[in-house]
């Protein structure tokens, strides 16, 4: 398979569709993001690395960032995560509300905004230094220094996060935030700042294709098991209420961020990371879906 060739092509084809998306405007900071920004870029076990594209820019990669915390998560506290986030997709928005009152304050996923609210709080009841201890973590999975939070998006989520500080009151109400509430939603606001570039994203990612291992270096970031279990949640549950139609587009496990940035996997062979900032309705690129649908389309690779 020639992915520079295909990449091109795709890449070509798709920069020029009606994008029919909205910019993610209810946090303001990042309405100020020009909407015309495309990159995309693929980092194969076999060493193929190959962008198109503004695949240099860094953009805030928002809810992708829940894969790395759950996995940090996962690391210190094993299994014992599932007790207080579940593994079943949700049907529903990325930041709703409605199942915790059935639920009785236990997220369906790590992936909704709830999930990963709770996973904060689980780092911060391991962690030393929370803020330190997770962006040393990111950084020595790829071995690049240069990833930083950003503050300004940071701060201007936390003015307006209304629901998120509603999520996170609610859950403590039913005793499943051990933290402070404000404590936890800083955390979460800082981790979802994180800023990476399609590049970035995509050599930090290729673990996950590579059982747990680190391509780099060969060392375990995961056991295969927990690989497998990480990359199955990003297939079921990646997309939110549209990780269904993901999978039946796509075909890969995957994880989107309102930033507008898209990381998929393929196991065995690659990491590939697109941004495009405009969304869909549902809270995702909609020209990073698009693309990865005719990519894994005429690449006739999937995971089925
Ligand atoms: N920080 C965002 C929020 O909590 C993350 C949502 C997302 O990227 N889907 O609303």
């Amino acid at each position: 398979m020639n992915f520079e060739d295909l990449i091109r092509d795709v890449y070509q084809k798709i920069k020029n569709i009606d994008d029919k998306g909205e910019m993610a405007s209810y946090i303001p900071e990042l309405s100020k993001v020009n909407p015309k920004n495309f990159g995309v870029h693929i980092s194969t076990i076999k060493k193929v690395n190959f962008g198109m594209g503004n695949y240099n820019g860094k953009f805030s990669i928002q809810s992708i960032t829940k894969v790395l915390s759950l996995i940090l998560a996962y690391r210190i506290v094993g299994d014992e995560i599932w007790d207080r986030v579940g593994v079943e997709p949700s049907g529903t928005a990325f930041n709703s509300l409605v199942q915790l009152e059935a639920d009785k304050g236990i997220p369906r996923n790590p992936f909704l905004n709830a999930g990963a609210i709770v996973v904060s709080d689980i780092l911060l009841s391991n962690l030393k230094n929370p803020k330190e201890d997770f962006i040393d973590f990111v950084r020595s999975i790829s071995n690049n220094k240069a990833l930083e939070y950003s503050n300004k998006i940071a701060q201007s989520e936390k003015d307006v996060g209304y629901r998120n500080v509603a999520l996170c009151n609610f859950i403590k109400s039913f005793g499943k935030i051990e933290n402070e509430p404000s404590d936890v939603l800083d955390f979460y606001f800082d981790l979802c700042s994180l800023e990476m570039s399609c590049k970035e994203l995509s050599e930090l990612f290729l673990f996950l294709a590579n059982n747990g291992l680190g391509v780099h270096n060969n060392k375990s970031i995961l056991s295969e098991s927990q690989s497998k279990r990480i990359n199955a949640l990003m297939q079921t549950c990646g997309f939110y209420d549209e990780s269904g139609e993901f999978a039946f587009k796509v075909g890969l496990p995957g994880k989107s961020g309102v930033g507008g940035g898209i990381i998929a996997i393929h196991p065995n062979q690659y990491a590939i990371a697109v941004w495009s900032p405009k969304l869909n309705k549902k809270g995702n690129s909609h020209k990073g879906m698009k693309f990865l649908e005719e990519f894994t389309t005429r690449s006739e690779l999937s995971i089925f």
